[in-house]
């Protein structure tokens, strides 16, 4: 039996600040840039991942919008050919979790229904006992998008950031490999 390895095509999706490319650099780089914008010039970035009970390496070609947010017309390339998708919200901007219906609608209209997780970022940024967004609604919102996960992450500590591509990175071997 030879060894297959896997590529997949993720897409990282969300309002414009709600801390995508921090994210992004961070599982890269591993560390908290406060300036992103400035460091990344290009479109994608390649990561390789190993999980357990596959015996190939996975690669991971991860999409961001970097500049491009507010460009509808651009962002139908971007999807295409993507097998997995992050929604990113804004834990601390109430707004940023309610957008997340038009990005879905956008990336439905674009593509087949792929695996896709939830993501809440800047979980630094909030006061556990003062909630803006309950994580009930979260964990509503997962379930009705039917996300493989929801998590919630801080780019700027680092926390939870692997397990997003980790467990994206699983349900889509789940979902694409015999
Ligand atoms: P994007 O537009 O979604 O790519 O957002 P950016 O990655 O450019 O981040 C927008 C701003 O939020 C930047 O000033 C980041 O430094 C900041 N930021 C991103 N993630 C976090 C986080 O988890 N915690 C905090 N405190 N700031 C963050
Ligand atoms: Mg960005």
């Amino acid at each position: 039996m030879g060894i297959k390895s896997a590529f997949y095509k993720i897409c990282i999706v969300g309002d414009f600040g709600v801390g995508k490319s921090t994210l992004l650099h961070h599982y890269l780089e591993r560390r908290f840039i406060s300036n992103v914008q400035s460091t990344i010039g290009s479109n994608f970035f390649v990561k390789h991942l190993k999980i357990p009970n596959v015996k190939s390496m996975v690669t991971l070609q991860i999409w961001d919008l970097a500049g491009q947010d507010h460009f509808k017309w651009v962002r139908r390339a971007f999807y295409k050919g993507a097998k997995g998708i992050a929604f990113v919200f804004d834990l601390s901007r109430k707004e940023t979790f309610e957008h997340l219906v038009s990005w879905i609608e956008e990336v439905e209209n674009t593509i087949n229904i792929v695996p896709r997780i939830l993501v809440g970022n800047k979980l630094d940024l909030i006061n556990p006992n003062e909630r803006i967004i309950p994580e009930q609604d979260c964990l509503t919102f997962k379930q009705k998008i039917k996300a493989c996960s929801y998590e919630e992450t801080s780019a700027k500590s680092g926390n939870g950031v692997d397990k997003i591509f980790y467990n994206l990175t699983r349900e889509m071997n789940k979902k694409f490999r015999r």
